[in-house]
């Protein structure tokens, strides 16, 4: 199975829902919760076929694939982060 690929607004912080354009055009949509995609359209053929980017559903605003990949990679991160740190916690429990 193929890396999951999470977006970040840049605008607007929104996660959820994101038109993809690339050498295809796709719409997907996101888990804030879980950090993965959990819906996406058929893949359909673009025909702006130099162009890469997404599209924020939230505030229409066009952003740079690459840096919506990069804001997304660090959000899983954190989230990830924030998860362990819980369980460990929990683990960690000792009741007096
Ligand atoms: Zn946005």
């Amino acid at each position: 199975m193929a890396k999951n690929t999470f977006f970040v607004c840049p605008s607007c912080g929104n996660v959820r829902k994101f038109k993809i354009f690339t050498s295809n055009f796709q719409v997907v949509e996101q888990s804030p919760e879980t950090g993965v995609r959990i819906g996406e359209s058929g893949v359909l053929p673009s025909l702006r076929l130099n162009d890469t980017y997404v599209e924020c559903q939230a505030c229409l605003k066009k952003s740079d694939y690459d840096m919506a990949v990069a804001i997304g990679k660090k959000y899983v991160e954190e989230s990830q982060r924030v998860e362990k740190y819980n369980l460990s916690y929990n683990s960690g429990y000792v009741h007096p």
